[in-house]
């Protein structure tokens, strides 16, 4: 493979019992060295495997010498004949063959790495993030980034066959809204003056489709100034693509073939057609608009049971007499659950940001026997019927609250998950696609009370709910789409509006004034002056894609050098502070 070069002609993760008897040469880091008084053993590691060395002392003393003097890391070369090992490891491809050492160079040293370099490492988030190129020495690692660099190149095959040309667009630009923070850059030629790193080529890319573009791609940095949790990163990298003369149906159908593409080159899994979910199923539904459906178990409202509605359980009458919802679940199988577990489920719809009172619980035992905790309240068979809803079965367990539509549907949909948890019912190579549709364009701001967008603004209302722009704005419906796998969301987008009046409209109903709007998006608004096409597309996330397919808990493992959870980049130390005369030159003033 590299038989051209001066340093090896293999690498570290190829050799085999079909090599035995060549002469090669390897180069590597010495990942562990064994001493055994005759035989020495170096198992020597590229980012391909490990190969293992070996020296006898009773041949080659010197070179044996040499070996035992390397430590850990030490950057070597060995020259060798490929022999057959007495002691196998079926574990690694190369476990059948060591190289007999001939010929050893030290290219370089190194001093003891502040963790050990192995999957199963004894370093800590932070001291590995420190030292990010050590800790991408970790196979598992390394690994990481190769799976995310072919994932791309498949995404790219893909567009590149479908008449799709990869466009770049700038970094220093105008806010574009997605709705996070902004990301500024100072200008120094203009003081005073501050670019923004895209959120987003949204603008850009729709710019492109007016300038004739027709389709176009690009694997691109964002960035957004939002709280960090598992699933995002300050910065992160979308698949973005925008298509002009399209309708919803068409964008879906192309996206939905890239993802099936992706999943069969790289897992070789064929996924079958998408389901489609409506927003509002998939909040009636499972409480959630990315519900993970490797699972069913879906939330079933309680309101219209004759007994519910009549029943004078204070819990129930309550919610019925104030509008608020009862429902619940039914946890297949969880009879059995102990009261510990049952607690801590109670306290889990409890927590602050659930905010419930409690769980009713009906218990269909093993025996036959139906057991709950409002037998007080209901005789024997009108819970049976209660539970009929449900499907209950023995060895069922049937969860239920009651509180405001919107706490119910939440509580619920992470008691579903949490369940599904405990139960294994999430299993890592099952695989679950789907799009939810229908978006409402709009919504309002808990906080203030104002119309926000759900999206971004330029999305295209649904064309039957236009009329409700203007009466109620929160029944429009966008054509707006997200795809979730296994519960994230791992692409959104839309079909745009392309004309000017309806855009005018929409900002309009955002509340912008017509300055605001001209300062903001005017180059936008003008651009439609001048023949937009009907346009439409999408943008994956690529961090989180990669992330499922390597099973990675958060986005961080799988880019090569991520900030941690204060959004710092622990290595580099930054953001950092910079010196007086840079900020002089920019015309900024601190006062801390
Ligand atoms: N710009 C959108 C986003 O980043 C995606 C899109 O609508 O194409 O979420």
């Amino acid at each position: 493979m590299y038989s051209s070069t001066h340093f090896r002609t293999h690498n570290c993760g190829e050799l085999n019992i079909s090599n035995v008897g060549q002469s090669v040469s390897l180069a590597g880091w010495v990942a562990t060295i064994r001493d055994f008084g005759g035989l020495t053993f170096i198992d020597l590691r590229d980012r391909y495997g490990l190969t293992q060395l070996s020296f006898n002392m009773e041949a080659r003393a010197a070179l044996c010498e040499i070996a035992r003097s390397f430590g850990r890391e030490y950057v070597i070369q060995a020259k060798g004949t490929v022999v057959e090992r007495s002691s196998k490891n079926p574990k690694i491809p190369t476990g059948e063959i060591e190289i007999l050492v001939e010929e050893l160079t030290l290219l370089n040293h190194a001093e003891t790495p502040p963790f050990t370099i192995e999957d199963n490492t004894d370093g800590g988030e932070e001291l590995r993030m420190k030292y990010r190129y050590l800790d991408i020495r970790r196979p598992s690692l390394s690994q990481r980034l190769v799976l995310r660099a072919k994932m791309i190149k498949t995404m790219r095959e893909y567009l590149d066959q479908r008449d799709f040309t990869e466009i770049e667009t700038p970094n220093l630009i105008k806010s574009t809204p997605e709705g996070a923070r902004d990301f500024l850059v100072p200008s120094r030629m203009q003081k005073g003056s501050f670019y923004a790193l895209p959120q987003s080529p949204q603008i850009m890319k729709q710019l492109l489709m007016v300038a004739g573009m027709d389709r176009y791609y690009q694997v691109v940095k964002c960035y957004r100034d939002e709280d960090f949790r598992g699933d995002r990163q300050p910065e992160f990298t979308q698949l973005d693509c925008e298509m002009s003369y399209v309708s919803q149906e068409d964008v879906l159908n192309t996206f939905e073939g890239l993802t099936k593409h992706v999943y069969k080159s790289i897992l070789h899994v064929d996924l079958p057609d998408f389901k489609r979910l409506k927003y509002a199923d998939a909040i009636k539904l499972y409480g959630s608009d990315k519900p993970d459906l490797r699972f069913d178990c879906q939330i079933v409202d309680l309101n219209d049971d004759p007994h519910i509605k009549a029943s004078n359980f204070p819990v129930f009458a309550n919610a019925i007499l104030n509008n608020q919802l009862v429902a619940g679940i039914n946890a297949k199988g969880c009879a059995g659950y102990s009261r510990k577990q049952i607690d801590e489920l109670v306290d889990f719809v409890k927590a602050p940001h659930r905010g419930l009172g409690g769980i009713i619980q009906i218990k269909y035992n093993e025996d036959g026997i139906i057991k709950s905790t409002i037998d007080k309240f209901f005789d024997e068979s009108q819970v049976a019927q209660i539970g009929a809803h449900f499907n209950a079965e023995k060895g069922d367990l049937i969860l239920i609250v009651a509180e405001k539509e919107a706490k119910v549907r939440k509580a619920l949909g992470d008691l579903r998950l949490e369940i599904g948890k405990q139960q294994g019912w999430l299993k890592k190579d099952d695989w679950s696609v789907l799009w939810i549709v229908d978006f409402p364009l709009f919504e309002k701001d808990e906080e203030t009370g104002e119309t926000i967008f759900v999206h971004h603004p330029f999305c295209a209302p649904h064309p039957e709910d236009i009329s409700y722009l203007d009466s109620d704005p929160l029944r429009c419906r966008a054509q707006q789409y997200d795809m979730v796998m296994n519960g994230w969301e791992c692409l959104s987008g839309s079909i745009r509006i392309h004309q000017k009046e309806l855009q005018d409209r929409i900002f309009q109903k955002l509340g912008m004034s017509e300055e605001e709007k001209e300062k903001r998006f005017g180059f936008m608004v003008n651009a439609f002056r001048y023949g937009a096409p009907p346009h439409g597309g999408c943008a994956f996330g690529i961090d989180r894609w990669v992330a499922l397919f390597a099973h990675a808990e958060a986005i961080r493992d799988v880019i090569a050098f991520p900030k941690n959870n204060g959004g710092r980049d622990l290595m580099m130390d930054a953001p950092g502070e910079v010196d007086a005369k840079q900020l002089k030159d920019l015309g900024i003033k601190i006062d801390l």
